[in-house]
């Protein structure tokens, strides 16, 4: 059932009119204060060669903790921050520590991956201001790749869409389209698409290898993504049955607690000795 969940999430908040409970109106409070304060952090998740365990990337994920409230999940917050008008200036925020864990070497060098919502990419002045910080911290965006999920790629903005993602490529960023199969993008459309890299979403690897759903459609997201000459990286992978599936299948990139949940900058240091 949490699989179904995952997979069927959908990106937009449903405002439902003025009527907001308590717990809304907390951690609304609560999410403004902590943007106020910047006490946002920003963890890196390890991507590695399924081969040889070695580090190829991470992927910067957003944590909060509220005092009250506790640790509160981004697909809480996020949709939330979405709703409020505040997702600009959360996501300048962790682009700026993700910059500044860059520059300041915290981070070993290789690409970092940033997740980037919807509202984000359609704001007409979201390349200036991500450009603006990268210039302003002295990152190059070769070191960073964009996460951007099928809802992204709204059908009725097909073109315009396709525009900004060139442009985004020309300046150097590597794209991948997140929790790929999860969402309705068509395959003539994907295929037009200036991307890197499809990431199968997690709840195609969890059953793995037993479901034998499951398993064929990884083995149909492997085969599309070697058709369009895409790289094709898998999340969530928790065992090694699902690790030995997925290299027998092709696809020798992944993520996952098996390797390794998100965790502070300077412990990646370990990876790459
Ligand atoms: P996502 O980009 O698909 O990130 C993967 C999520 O799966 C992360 O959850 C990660 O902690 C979790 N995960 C990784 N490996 C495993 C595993 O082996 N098993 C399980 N069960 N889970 C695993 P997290 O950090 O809670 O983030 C949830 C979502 O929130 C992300 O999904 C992304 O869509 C969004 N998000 C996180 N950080 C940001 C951010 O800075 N900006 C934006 N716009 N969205 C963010
Ligand atoms: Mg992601
Ligand atoms: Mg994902
Ligand atoms: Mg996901």
């Amino acid at each position: 059932q949490a699989k179904n969940a995952g997979r069927n999430q959908f990106c937009f908040y449903q405002a439902s009119a003025g009527q907001q409970t308590a717990d809304e109106l907390r951690l609304e409070q609560g999410l403004r204060l902590a943007l106020q304060h910047q006490t946002l952090r920003v963890l890196y998740q390890p991507k590695v060669d399924l081969r040889t365990g070695q580090l190829i990337g991470v992927e910067a994920l957003v944590r909060w903790h509220d005092p009250g409230l506790g640790q509160v999940s981004p697909q809480d917050f996020i949709p939330l921050a979405e709703k409020l008008g505040l997702i600009g200036l959360l996501s300048e925020q962790v682009l700026v520590r993700v910059c500044d864990d860059i520059r300041t070497k915290r981070l070993p060098e290789v690409p970092v991956s940033i997740n980037i919502s919807v509202l984000q990419l359609i704001a007409p002045d979201f390349c200036e201001r991500l450009l603006a910080i990268l210039e302003q911290t002295q990152v190059s965006a070769e070191q960073i790749e964009l996460e951007l999920t099928e809802s992204c790629l709204i059908p009725e903005q097909a073109e315009t869409t396709l525009g900004l993602l060139t442009h985004l490529r020309n300046l150097g960023f590597r794209l991948s389209i997140d929790d790929f199969g999860t969402g309705y993008s068509s395959l003539s459309y994907l295929r037009r698409l200036p991307i890197n890299t499809l990431k199968i979403d997690r709840s195609f690897i969890c059953e793995l290898p037993d479901n034998n759903e499951d398993s064929q459609i990884t083995l149909a997201i492997i085969a599309m993504a070697k058709a369009l000459n895409l790289d094709v990286i898998a999340e969530g992978i928790e065992s090694q049955a699902q690790r030995d599936f997925l290299l027998d299948s092709g696809c020798h990139c992944g993520q996952g607690y098996l390797y390794s949940p998100a965790v502070e900058a300077e412990k990646l240091q370990a990876w790459t000795t």
